[in-house]
């Protein structure tokens, strides 16, 4: 079975120290992270019985998935790090362990399978919708009413 990428949201649980598969994450999730459990050296550990790889994925997969995050709605929520999960797990053709709204409807968009960290899942998935409570319409991609200006909020269109 091939290995589960890991997002920050997983270390942060952590997933990776309790589970016995083999998982990968990326650099930049990796620099974020890797302070959370230094105390203990469980990182190091990891690393070094070849529990967790590092690997970064291709650019074209980071444009791939950033562009489908503008689509989606997902982009403003999503940090590089979290892009970077996503991608990596669209290119290695892997599933994503994730804990994060955003990452984990971002990455079924892609028709990825995310494995959730709570125990009930996250069923829901669609397309962020934002829409302005003044002129009773809806926006994709906006974050202010280019109407009137107002500040649009935020809700979840499912599929
Ligand atoms: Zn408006």
């Amino acid at each position: 079975m091939a290995s589960s990428v890991y997002d920050a949201s997983a270390f942060y649980a952590g997933i990776p120290f309790a589970s016995p598969v083999h998982g990968i994450t990326t650099s930049i999730i990796f620099e974020e992270i890797k302070h959370i459990k230094k105390s203990h050296g469980a990182m190091d550990t990891l690393l070094e019985t070849d529990r967790l790889r590092i690997q970064d994925p291709d650019s074209a997969n980071i444009e791939l998935v950033t562009s489908a995050a503008k689509k989606t709605g997902d982009a403003q929520k999503l940090s590089k790090a979290d892009i970077s999960a996503v991608a990596l797990a669209y290119e290695l053709k892997t599933n994503l362990v994730t804990d994060d709204f955003a990452v984990s409807n971002l990455a079924k968009n892609l028709g990825l399978q995310v494995t959730p960290i709570m125990t009930n899942g996250i069923k829901d998935v669609g397309k962020w919708i934002h829409y302005c409570a003044g002129c009773k319409k809806e926006f994709v991609g906006e974050e202010f009413c280019p109407n009137c200006g107002n500040k649009l909020n935020r809700k979840l269109l499912k599929r």
